[in-house]
């Protein structure tokens, strides 16, 4: 059957707003609706002191929405928006414009914190931005922005006009970051609903002129967030990166799984911190079980995109806010994201019409 708006409000009939005298089909329109093909996302404006007691009937009509036959996922946002702040919906309806000259948008996501996804995202961003493309990074890492460290970034974007904000550069690469205008603090205590809505204004408000490609660092896990992005952030793929122990290979399948049924294609798999590089003896030490990640891809049928050693250069690098891929650009790693940044283009190449 043919999944329409009307359709869809209709079987919300039986969802109540909070109170439970009114239903929820009375309070949404038509294009609160955004169908995608398969996937559908709703967008609820609420007043903003009331997430908490919204947050069960988000969860009721996202499950309602999620099973209805025709629909593989379903999204339903609150925002605190009002429509003639230039609602998420209208806009949602034709798309993000602010997204349009961007070739390809690429999440680069792990099952868990701490696995150096975001120092993958920078050299990443860094090693094809040395390929010649144009290349720009958000960092929708809303718990733990760490772009505005790996770039040594300060200071706040300027506007461009209206609520539409100019990205920051650095080493050739626009950085946006949610670290430039909301300190982590803050960003902690947010709330799922809230940090869905900020990730789409950071994808609606930043003017990123044209792109090759967008690196999305994502927040580690697969809840609300990731669902968004995959949902409202055009993703051409995603790049998974996980270290190889076992723990962190089970999160990484979740995170493939996550993708898989949001129907985003899963671009491959890096391992970080595959090996240590000693700098004492220059030997190669497979602390962890190596290796893990590429048996790990195979078995899941997805590229294996590259391994990155275990280098106190990394870090140190990371932490003076000079990624390893400028300040020391034949070293190893750099090499490896290199390899990594190669093979994700040619990825991309693969997949038509905007190849780069
Ligand atoms: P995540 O984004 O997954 O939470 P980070 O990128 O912030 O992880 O990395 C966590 C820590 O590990 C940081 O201190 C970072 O400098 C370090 N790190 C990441 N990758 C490597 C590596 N290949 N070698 C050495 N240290 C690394």
């Amino acid at each position: 059957m043919l999944i329409t708006p009307a359709r869809l409000r209709s079987l919300l009939s039986g969802v109540l707003a909070p109170g439970g005298h009114v239903a929820l089909a009375a309070l949404i329109a038509n294009d609160d609706f955004r169908i995608d093909g398969e996937r559908v996302t709703l967008t609820v404006r609420i007043d903003g002191k009331d997430a908490d007691a919204w947050e069960p009937v988000r969860r009721e009509a996202q499950e309602r929405l999620a099973s209805v036959s025709g629909i593989t996922s379903a999204l339903v946002v609150l925002t605190a928006e009002r429509k003639g702040q230039g609602a998420v919906a209208t806009e949602a309806a034709s798309g993000f414009a602010a997204l349009a000259g961007i070739r390809h948008i690429v999440a680069v996501a792990s099952g868990k914190g701490g696995v150096g996804k975001s120092t993958t995202t920078c050299n990443l961003a860094l090693a094809l931005a040395g390929m010649g493309l144009k290349v720009g990074v958000l960092d929708a890492d809303i718990y733990g922005p760490s772009m505005p460290r790996l770039f040594a970034l300060k200071g706040q974007p300027t506007v461009k006009s209206g609520r539409v904000l100019n990205p920051l550069e650095a080493y050739g690469c626009k950085v946006m970051s949610i670290g430039f205008v909301v300190d982590s603090e803050t960003a902690m205590i947010w709330r799922g609903p809230m940090v869905a809505s900020a990730i789409t204004q950071m994808l609606r408000d930043i003017d990123w002129g044209a792109l090759d490609i967008l690196l999305i660092d994502m927040p580690p896990g697969t809840g609300d967030a990731q669902l968004t992005l995959s949902q409202q952030g055009r993703l051409a793929g995603a790049v998974i990166v996980s270290t190889p122990q076992d723990l962190a290979l089970i999160d990484a399948r979740r995170g493939v799984a996550m993708f898989r049924d949001v129907g985003v294609p899963v671009l491959g798999l890096v391992e970080n911190m595959s090996y240590f590089l000693c700098d004492a003896c220059g030997k190669r030490h497979d602390i962890f079980a190596h290796g893990g990640a590429r048996r790990e891809a195979e078995r899941l049928a997805i590229p294996f995109l590259g391994e990155v050693p275990l280098d106190m250069e990394v870090r140190r690098r990371s932490d003076d806010g000079m990624p390893v891929m400028i300040a020391a650009p034949d070293s190893v790693p750099a090499e490896a994201y290199r390899l990594i940044a190669t093979g994700l283009r040619e990825r991309l190449q693969g997949l038509q019409p905007a190849a780069i």
